[in-house]
């Protein structure tokens, strides 16, 4: 078989500014060794996030400028709406300027004190929208993700047995809602079957629960059922998406992820009346009905966005730049989740420095050494993101989309292994900040 190569070529090229490991021993002692307190300048690869973070097309930069800025029924939101519409078939769409606009109107409406919301695993800011408004989040992941060596299809099922038996322990009375995250970003970027979303599906409409999807990441899922589920493979991805998308009454998306765009997202619901009651919070906390808290070209972006991100090209290219990072470890034994999943590579943490307790945040320290040896940037998903939540103690290196090639990945593959060589000199790290929501973005900490 012949290289996959990087379906695209460079037409705008950003430069990279190099460091010495001295100067970054220096700046990440001042962000408090918090990569979130670095200066992206000085980063090399950066992979805190995929959000936001990937390279738009050409056709999407023509779109920027055709965007219609008019306050209201702009060109550019009709464009927006259809493209939405096309593959979640839902009448209602509600343009939001990031993903968790989108949690904030919707648990306002769903949320509230007494109310739960469960998920195969929610992401930290669903969780902080959900606890914020007085609700309680559970996670109901299957027993197939527990072991981080162990290699699944499909490790971002949520558990059905546990979800009906959580809905009669409860009352469905006190159920809002149920939204699967896919891929499921904070157990690992790991898919969800289309035959897990119908059984979560059927034990909804037999409780009368709404499903909902938080489909950031819902193309790289659609290519996965592709590859994994028998009687996917001769369906298009986009068939796959609006079977997916079939089954539920609504969805929240982040437009940073699986769109493409630099900013943006959206709500979608089937349901008339949560509609105006969510566009009567858009109007309060986003805007205008017809942009919510976007500019016209933001909307034209996300639109094309959309229909790229189905090509399947694109997506086979995609996972498997990020398979071939995993297989560059497997030949050092360095521990990570398996198998890699839609849009990270995520190392293990506990396994990778088994000498460091918890409530020492190997992940955080991990990713202190990341940086030092390379001046890559990796994110701690486990003790600092997730507190007593924490199912595991992960660093997550989430790579952006049509950003970095193949020489990048080699790069960065070096790193990993270099710091595995020395992994016995990494030290734990103490908390000396941290602030009551969302405490990872601004933590401090020392070393131990
Ligand atoms: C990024 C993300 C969100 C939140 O979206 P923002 O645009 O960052 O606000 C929600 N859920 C998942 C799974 C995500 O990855």
């Amino acid at each position: 078989m012949k290289t996959i190569i990087e379906p695209f070529k460079i037409k705008s090229v950003e430069p990279i500014h190099f460091t010495t490991a001295h100067e970054r021993a220096v700046l990440l002692q001042q962000a408090y060794y918090n990569p979130f307190l670095l200066k992206a300048k000085d980063v090399i690869i950066d992979l805190l996030t995929d959000s936001g973070t990937g390279a738009m097309s050409s056709e999407q930069w023509a779109g920027v400028m055709r965007g219609d800025e008019s306050y209201a029924g702009s060109d550019s939101f009709f464009r927006f709406e259809s493209a939405v519409k096309e593959l979640t078939a839902m009448p209602f769409i509600i343009p939001v300027h990031q993903g968790r606009a989108a949690e904030k109107i919707l648990f306002t409406i769903k949320g509230g004190e007494g109310k739960y919301v469960l998920s195969n695993t929610l992401f930290d800011t669903t969780r902080a929208n959900i606890e914020f408004s007085g609700a309680t989040g559970i996670d109901l992941l299957t027993n197939a993700a527990k072991d981080s060596a162990v290699s699944a299809p499909f490790k971002g099922n949520m558990d059905t047995e546990k979800l009906e038996a959580f809905v009669l322990e409860k009352g469905a009375e006190n159920i809002s809602l149920v939204i699967i995250t896919v891929t499921n970003n904070s157990g690992g970027g790991q898919p969800v079957s289309m035959a897990n979303i119908k059984a979560v599906k059927a034990i909804c409409v037999k409780y009368q629960i709404p499903m909902f999807i938080d489909a950031c990441r819902f193309a790289e899922n659609c290519y996965f059922i592709k590859q994994r589920e028998p009687g996917f493979e001769g369906m298009t991805i986009k068939a796959i998406a609006q079977e997916l998308f079939s089954y539920a009454d609504g969805c929240t998306m982040s437009a940073k992820k699986d769109a493409f765009a630099n900013i943006g997202g959206f709500l979608a619901v089937h349901d008339q009346q949560l509609a105006e009651e969510c566009r009567n919070l858009l109007i309060i906390t986003e805007g205008f009905p017809t942009y919510g808290g976007l500019a016209g070209r933001d909307l034209e972006a996300i639109a094309i966005g959309l229909q790229e991100i189905v090509d399947e090209d694109y997506l086979k290219y995609r996972i498997r730049s990020i398979e071939y990072i995993g297989e560059q470890l497997d030949g050092c034994g360095i521990p990570y989740l398996k198998p890699t999943g839609g849009h990270a590579l995520y190392l293990d943490a506990k396994a990778f420095l088994p000498h460091i307790p918890a409530h020492q945040f190997p992940g955080q320290a991990l990713c202190g050494a990341l940086y030092l040896e390379g001046g890559v940037r990796g994110v701690e998903i486990g003790s600092v993101m997730f507190g007593e939540h924490a199912q595991h103690e992960l660093v997550r290196l989430a790579i952006p989309r049509r950003t970095y090639t193949q020489s990048h990945m080699d790069y960065l593959a070096e790193v990993i292994i270099a710091v595995y060589a020395k992994r016995h000199e990494v030290r734990g790290l103490k908390m000396v900040y941290e602030t009551p929501f969302l405490r990872h973005f601004t933590a401090r900490f020392e070393w131990v």
